[in-house]
């Protein structure tokens, strides 16, 4: 005898950062939820994240800036070096200045921190059912205004609005947007180690590291109130091939990072070699809602890491879609205005952290020019940085991109 479908409010595929932000937001505006995640439990990677003003002030108006904040560390200052010679290209000065500039901190956090502090909102609420082991194979617009979800184990429901928060391979997204995945042909290892394990002091003036090399970059900074060090190396492959999956070798992050100085060539023995993350993205997409069913985060935007605004347009997304199904039971009128304010922004960080890519692994003669051309940047100049740092909310109906 096959069971008759649950019915639900909204149900959210995906308890990622994005998901369980989103869910947290609904249960804010007073709507019942249900989140269904694949894993067998809601969890995130054990490594960092950066988390930028736009992304605190959403975590703001989601009622939990004051849990993620908890065990973050504030970094003082964003130094790129050449990881090559160690030279200093430039400077971000994070200090006072910038916190009155955007009204919120830049900070680092564990990206389990923040995801229990989202987890733990959705708990309180007494609002949003979590699921776990249920992966969803498809959400149907109904004739009658509501979709049909269907999971692996069989199990259906009838909801009201679907969010798809489920991710850069989303098995929602198919229905709505005909692409593929983009590799990027680069990968990324990461490490987070006690920070006694750091022979230097890296507490007493806290910064966040981007050591940028031909094609490679390392990424350092410490975490949980300063008791780890997140270290993140990424690098092109040679071995790149669409047939098969063993490309980005712990050899090959080797013989890369041998050519850098010797702080870097350090970092190595902090990476876990046992997993590793191609890197993909997907051009912007023209659309993300399809009725009643919308995407969000990564399903609907995934982008390359190079700007660190990949959970925080998640986050973004997030406070956007929840806002807008909470001012009407229209749900194709909220998603379509959730649409309106997200898609175009997110598209074009998604084309500029390609770009931000390149400015990152040039190579020979043109790294000069680049180390060069930012020798005098200004480290209080952050008028380069509004069109992404500044909070949704304070941002200007028109925003002006970097060309
Ligand atoms: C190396 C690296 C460094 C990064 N650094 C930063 C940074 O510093 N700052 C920043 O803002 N961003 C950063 N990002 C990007 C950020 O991690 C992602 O953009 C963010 O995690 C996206 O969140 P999401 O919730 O949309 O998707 P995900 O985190 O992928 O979550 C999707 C969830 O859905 C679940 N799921 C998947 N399919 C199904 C299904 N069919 N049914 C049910 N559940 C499903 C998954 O198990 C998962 O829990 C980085 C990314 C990488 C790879």
């Amino acid at each position: 005898m096959t069971q008759e479908p649950t019915k639900v409010q909204t149900l959210v595929v995906g308890g990622g950062i994005g998901g369980l932000a989103a869910a947290a937001g609904l249960a804010r505006g007073g709507k019942d939820v249900l989140v269904l995640e694949r894993a067998p439990q809601f969890a995130e990677v054990g490594a960092g994240i950066q988390l930028a003003p736009n992304a605190l002030s959403a975590l703001d108006r989601l009622g939990v800036l004051d849990k993620v904040k908890k065990d973050a560390v504030v970094p003082e200052r964003k130094i790129y070096i050449d990881a090559v010679t160690g030279q200093t290209i430039a400077t971000i000065d994070l200090g006072e200045e910038f916190q009155e500039h955007y009204g919120y901190p830049y900070i680092v956090t564990h990206r389990a921190d923040l995801h229990t502090a989202l987890l733990e909102a959705c708990q309180e609420s007494g609002l949003v059912r979590l699921e776990t082991n249920a992966e969803v194979l498809s959400a149907t617009n109904q004739a009658d205004g509501t979709v049909l979800v269907k999971t692996l184990a069989g199990a259906q429901y009838i909801a009201d609005a679907v969010i798809g928060a489920d991710g850069v391979r989303s098995n929602l997204r198919g229905a709505i947007i005909d692409d593929t995945l983009v590799p990027s042909k680069y990968v990324a290892y990461r490490g987070t180690v006690p920070i006694e394990a750091v022979g230097e002091d890296v507490t007493s003036s806290p910064a966040v590291l981007c050591w940028l090399g031909p094609n490679m970059h390392l990424i350092q900074y410490p975490l949980r109130g300063g008791k780890l060090y997140n270290n993140v190396a990424v690098f092109k492959s040679d071995a790149y091939s669409p047939d098969h999956d063993n490309w980005g070798t712990p050899e090959e992050l080797d013989a890369r990072f041998a050519a850098c100085c010797d702080a870097v060539k350090n970092a190595g023995q902090y990476l876990s070699r046992d997993i590793r993350w191609p890197m993909y993205d997907r051009e912007p997409a023209g659309v993300w809602v399809d009725g009643h069913v919308a995407l969000l985060g990564d399903a609907a935007h995934p982008m390359l890491q190079y700007l660190a605004q990949g959970g925080a347009q998640s986050i973004d997304d997030a406070l956007a879609i929840s806002e807008e199904l909470t001012r009407t039971d229209d749900v194709e009128r909220a998603f379509a205005a959730y649409q309106d304010r997200r898609l175009l922004h997110a598209g074009n960080i998604q084309r500029l952290a390609r770009a931000a890519g390149e400015l990152f692994h040039i190579e020979g003669v043109a790294r000069n020019v680049r180390n060069y051309a930012f020798q005098n940047h200004d480290p209080k100049d952050y008028s380069n940085l509004d069109w992404m740092f500044m909070p949704l909310d304070r941002a200007p109906q028109e925003r002006s991109y970097p060309a």
